[in-house]
């Protein structure tokens, strides 16, 4: 699956598109293929955000194990004391700068900011 390809809306076309095409008609691409149906991102916004949470919780050792359990959390302190010092000094060093980059990543996403205002403005209009 590509992140920058583009799909025909319509299922039968199975048109895809890696770049945008010319016959741009008000802001909507029409299938080259079928010329009838709408092109729309293969991989969404919003499944894309999702993926990039998902390394969130990923990269964060601490946060997955908490999420995992005692037994789990358990058999990984086991496995990481099984490792010779050095290993372990530079998983939690790679991991934590993995975890810095997609944090400096969500940080930057609009998914990640909700507008209150633009959210709950029109039940205060007067
Ligand atoms: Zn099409």
């Amino acid at each position: 699956m590509k992140y920058n390809w583009l799909k025909c809306e319509d299922e039968a076309c199975q048109y895809r598109f890696r770049q945008t095409p010319l016959s741009v008609l008000n802001s909507v691409l029409i299938c080259p293929g079928c010329t009838k149906s709408d092109l729309i991102p293969e991989y969404g916004e919003s499944a894309l955000y999702e993926q990039i949470t998902f390394f969130l919780h990923m990269f964060n050792i601490e946060r997955y194990k908490k999420l995992m359990g005692n037994t789990k959390s358990n058999q990984i302190d086991s496995v990481l004391k099984s490792l010779p010092s050095e290993i372990v000094k530079l998983l939690w060093k790679n991991m934590n700068e993995l975890q810095q980059h997609v944090d400096r990543f969500i940080r930057k996403n609009g998914y990640g900011i909700v507008n209150c205002t633009q959210l709950f403005g029109q039940f205060f209009r007067d």
